[in-house]
């Protein structure tokens, strides 16, 4: 169903017709976002400009009683921004503005439809950068990033979104406007700001966000340690973590990745490896190096053949290049993968990897890995046919499988994607139905009604999310077409 006719031209007198869209391409593009076994078409999207219009948008579906879902580029992993009733799509991207730069308390306020990148890239030149680097940085927006609470490589030292975002202004799903927080800490009474970030979309629609600007480090080193097994790699990680030293990031390529990422950016990883592991070490140039001798030592003695030492900064940009564009890279021999989230306690990295290793052989399916690896937070890759449904059915099943073992070995459903409405379903194996009935409540005095983005982290009674794929393809478009792995990598 698209827009009835009369609310089509009241939003297209409030935002003018090039930012009022029902036409079936469209609606085709906005049906999923970057986790695309979950697809429904949307109502219409719009695209307002400002805050006013936002609100003037927001408070005409609320008076109509239409749902509607916030987004920014789309990028999301659990399905949040895609609509789960016939739903309006508010698409933020045009909220670009950079407000404010205030040095004096080392922060810059901009508008959510930034992307997450161009806020580091604004502040280099003054030797500040924003910590939160999720490896979408070149894509995803700061909106979705308050959202998911987002993480990255370089998270693991210094905090995820939570820990820089120090104040936002939000539309409530009525239309009224509130500021949470401000440009310094600490905020009086019960953290509210926090409460809001994360909660996938589902309190409010953020329209502008202050980040904390972080000094740039004098120094950092980065390390490339080179297993024959995963296992190993992973004993580096704990190894590391147990001698006290906080890299500033580690993060684990296996194999099937890194075959990848040779074919697609040829960052000149060792091919023959079963993984390597990427740990970087960053600080005052007093006592780094030391840091950086001790992290080789561990990682000999974990087991790694060789611990390799990025040269100079091209060397270090490359392989982060890689781990940042692995995701892309991992398309280029199975365009379509499910990428799982999970997280667990880093002590049992060894012992649940081997169990993914498993799951993949029980389903045929390869499971290729690539994750944060000092914070625990899995990333398995399951690569499938969608032309094939037992495979797409199998993907669904082995990601279960894998979120289960993560629940079983005392971690959680998402290190950092959310929950969206790929997990909602599946929080009743994590949490009480008192502890959701609670969740669930806090959710309603931001919410009532659940007209802002319904359907998403909380399981709905006879409602699992279903597994639509691929989705109907508007007339006149091209279908998605299965490209052959040349890759010799079974997939
Ligand atoms: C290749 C790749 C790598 C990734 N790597 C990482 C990673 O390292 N770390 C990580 O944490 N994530 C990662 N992600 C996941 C994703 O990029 C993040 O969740 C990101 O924050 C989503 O931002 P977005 O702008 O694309 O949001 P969208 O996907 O558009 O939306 C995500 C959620 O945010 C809500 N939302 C969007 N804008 C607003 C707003 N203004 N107000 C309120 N709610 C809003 C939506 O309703 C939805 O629920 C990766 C994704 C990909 C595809």
């Amino acid at each position: 169903m698209a827009f009835t006719k009369e609310l089509r031209t009241e939003l297209v007198s409030l935002l003018g017709e090039d930012w009022v869209k029902d036409d079936p391409v469209t609606l085709y593009t906005y049906r999923c976002d970057g986790l695309t076994l979950y697809t429904a078409p949307p109502m219409g999207v719009v695209f307002p400009g400002n805050r006013n219009e936002l609100v003037e948008v927001v408070k005409k579906l609320h008076s109509r009683k239409i749902p509607f879902v916030p987004r920014g580029a789309g990028t999301g992993l659990s399905g949040g921004a895609v609509p789960r009733e016939q739903s309006v799509i508010i698409e933020m991207a045009r909220f670009k503005e950079i407000h404010d730069i205030d040095w004096l308390n080392r922060t810059i306020t901009v508008g959510p439809g930034v992307i997450n990148l161009r806020i580091s890239e604004k502040v280099q030149p003054d030797g500040y950068h924003y910590v939160p680097d999720p490896s979408s940085q070149k894509a995803c927006t700061i909106g979705g990033n308050v959202a998911e609470n987002s993480g990255g490589p370089h998270t693991l030292k210094y905090g995820v979104t939570v820990n820089h975002v120090l104040g936002l202004e939000m539309v409530l799903p009525d239309g009224e406007v509130v500021e949470l927080g401000g440009k310094t800490f600490p905020i009086a009474g019960p953290d509210m700001l926090a409460l809001v970030i994360g909660s996938e979309g589902t309190f409010g629609i953020v329209t502008k966000i202050t980040c904390r600007l972080t000094p740039n480090p004098e120094k950092a080193i980065t390390l490339l340690g080179v297993f024959d097994s995963v296992h190993k790699a992973c004993e580096g990680v704990s190894a590391i973590v147990r001698r006290g030293i906080i890299p500033a990031a580690m993060e684990m390529i296996d194999k099937v990745t890194i075959y990848a990422v040779e074919q697609a950016l040829k960052p000149g990883f060792p091919t023959d490896a079963e993984a390597v592991l990427i740990v970087e070490v960053d600080g005052l140039e007093e006592g780094l190096e030391e840091e950086a001798r001790a992290s080789e030592e561990l990682l000999s003695e974990a087991g790694a053949k060789e611990v390799k030492r990025a040269r100079d900064d091209e060397e270090r940009a490359r392989i982060w290049r890689a781990r940042k564009e692995a995701f892309g890279a991992i398309g280029q021999i199975s365009p379509s993968y499910y990428v799982q989230d999970g997280v667990i306690p880093r002590s049992s990295l060894p012992e649940v990897l081997d169990k993914i290793a498993q799951v993949g052989r029980k389903f045929s399916l390869t499971v290729a890995n690539v994750f944060h690896a000092g914070d625990g937070n899995l990333h398995p890759l399951i690569l499938y046919r969608y032309d094939i449904p037992e495979e797409v059915e199998n993907a669904h099943l082995a990601g279960e499988e894998i979120l289960s073992i993560c629940v079983e070995y005392g971690g959680s459903l998402s290190g950092e994607h959310g929950i969206g409405l790929e997990k909602a379903s599946w929080m009743d194996s994590l949490y009480s139905s008192e502890d959701l009935e609670n969740m669930i409540r806090v959710r309603e005095f931001f919410n009532p009604g659940e007209l802002l983005n319904p359907g998403k982290i909380f399981p709905q009674p006879g409602r699992c999310a279903e597994v639509k794929h691929p989705a109907a393809v508007p007339e006149g478009m091209e279908k998605p077409r299965m490209v052959a792995a040349k890759s010799g990598i079974a997939v």
